[in-house]
C-alpha cells in the first residue's frame, strides 16, 4: 500500500481525476476546474506537483491519467470520499445533489474507527447515494447511454461525474439511480432520453455521466 503523502487539497484533485477518468477516460483541466472550482492556471499547476510526486501521467494535448500509484491513493481517498457522502444522506438527510460538495469538508477526517462506526450505522449500503461503489474495482461492469438499445427500459445504476450542477440537473431530470430511463433517439450532439419527470436531451459530458443496468 502506498502511504498517502497529499495535502486534503491534493486528495480532492486525485478524486477528481478517477472521476473523470472514470466518466471520459482522462481528465481534462476544463473538467477539472469545474469540479474543483479553481482557475484552470491554478489547476495546472497543482497538477504539475502531482505529475513530480509521481501520482499523475500527463497525456499531451488531451489530459491527465492516474498513475498506478495514484490509483492506489485513489482506491482510499475515494472510498472515504463516498462513505461521507452516504454517511451525509442516510444519517443526516442531506439532500442528494448536495452530499458532493459537503463531503469534501469531512471527508479528510474519516479514521479507520471513524468508518467502522458510520459503515455499521449504514448497514447495507455499500455505494454513495449517486451509486457509486465504495470499492472502486466494483464500478466496472455497466453500461452507458451510448450502448443502450433504442427504447429499450433501463434502470439508472450511478452518476459517475459528480460536479455539483451536474447533479442537480440530473436530479431535476430524474436521473438518479434505481429510476427508469430509456434512450428515444441519438444524433450527433448526444441523446433523447425518456425519464418518470419527461424527455430531455442530454450531451457532452452529462451523456457520458450516465450508467445504466439491463
Ligand atoms: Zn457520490
Amino acid at each position: 500500500m502506498v502511504s498517502i503523502n497529499l495535502t486534503k487539497e491534493q486528495e480532492d484533485y486525485i478524486n477528481a481525476v478517477y472521476e473523470l477518468q472514470d466518466t471520459l477516460g482522462i481528465a481534462k483541466i476544463v473538467h477539472l476546474s469545474r469540479i474543483l472550482n479553481y482557475s484552470p492556471g491554478a489547476i495546472n499547476d497543482e497538477m504539475k506537483r502531482l505529475e513530480k510526486k509521481g501520482y499523475v501521467i500527463r497525456i499531451p494535448y488531451r489530459g491527465f491519467r492516474l498513475s498506478q500509484d495514484g490509483m492506489e491513493v485513489a482506491r482510499i481517498t475515494v472510498r472515504k470520499h463516498r462513505i461521507s457522502e452516504a454517511f451525509l444522506f442516510h444519517i443526516l438527510d442531506v439532500p442528494w445533489e448536495r452530499c458532493h460538495l459537503l463531503s469534501m469538508e469531512i471527508e479528510h477526517s474519516i479514521s479507520g474507527d471513524l468508518e467502522k462506526y458510520i459503515i455499521e450505522k449504514i448497514k447495507d449500503n455499500k455505494k454513495c447515494p449517486h451509486g457509486n461503489s465504495f470499492d472502486i474495482n466494483e464500478d466496472t461492469k455497466d453500461l452507458r447511454l451510448v450502448d443502450a438499445e433504442l427504447g429499450k427500459e433501463y434502470t439508472v445504476k450511478r452518476i459517475s461525474y459528480e460536479e455539483s450542477s451536474t447533479l442537480f440537473i440530473m436530479r431535476s431530470y430524474g436521473i438518479i439511480p434505481g429510476k427508469k430511463i430509456r434512450v428515444l433517439s441519438r444524433d450527433k450532439h448526444g441523446v433523447m432520453v425518456s425519464t418518470e419527470n419527461g424527455d430531455f436531451h442530454l450531451e457532452g459530458i452529462y451523456e457520458m455521466a450516465v450508467r445504466i443496468n439491463e
